[in-house]
């Protein structure tokens, strides 16, 4: 059976945010005083954001996650689009002051952090790389969407830790909406599923 220590793991595991990062969009004024530094800029600017990283999965970055929408860049001003991945999700004030922290950090003071949903966050935005740190963190990544916006839960999903496909679903609510709880019959651990949206 599922120790409890082993749920309370899983539990406090995840929550993820996705963010791909689809594109720094640089807009220059040609007479812009100091433009021509903006090339020069967005490789630390990239650096910061993937340095922010989601509150309850350390191990992945808000751009793993495909949550930085856009990034525009004019003259000294940065926006960034952040795509949060639940309405609900708590940790948008959270990365919000980190995205702006982190830009602080290179030397970019005048940020804007807007939350967006269009385009809206679904888990096919979660990066390769993001779906790879995930079944490293035990969790076991989203397959493809089945319907937009609509939660559907696969019954057996692949387990993150064995690669079994024997498994079932324990809880389809995990400690978050994102996330579900299903148990391992061959590893005899459970663990959490991030639902494909
Ligand atoms: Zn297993």
């Amino acid at each position: 059976m599922v120790s409890e220590t082993q749920k309370r793991r899983n539990r406090t595991a995840t929550r993820i945010v996705d963010c791909r990062l689809s594109i720094v969009d640089c807009r220059l004024d040609a007479g812009a005083a100091g433009g021509s530094s903006v090339a020069n800029r967005k490789s630390p600017i990239l650096r910061a954001l993937e340095s922010v990283t989601d509150p309850e999965i350390p191990v992945l970055s808000i751009v793993d996650m495909g949550m930085v929408a856009h990034v525009r860049i004019e003259r000294e001003k940065i926006a960034v689009d952040i795509t949060p991945t639940f309405v609900g999700c708590p940790a948008v004030g959270l990365i919000r002051e980190s995205v702006a922290a982190a830009l602080a950090a290179v030397g970019e003071t005048d940020v804007t952090v807007n939350i967006v949903f269009d385009p809206p966050w679904t888990s096919d935005r979660i990066t390769p790389a993001g779906r790879e740190k995930l079944r490293e963190f035990g969790v076991a990544p989203p397959g493809p969407r089945c319907g937009a916006g609509q939660l559907t839960e696969p019954t057996h999903v692949p387990c993150p830790f064995c690669g079994s496909l024997v498994t079932e679903l324990e809880s389809l609510f995990g400690p978050t909406l994102c996330r579900s709880i299903h148990y391992c019959h061959r590893c005899l651990q459970s663990f959490e599923h991030f639902k494909p949206v």
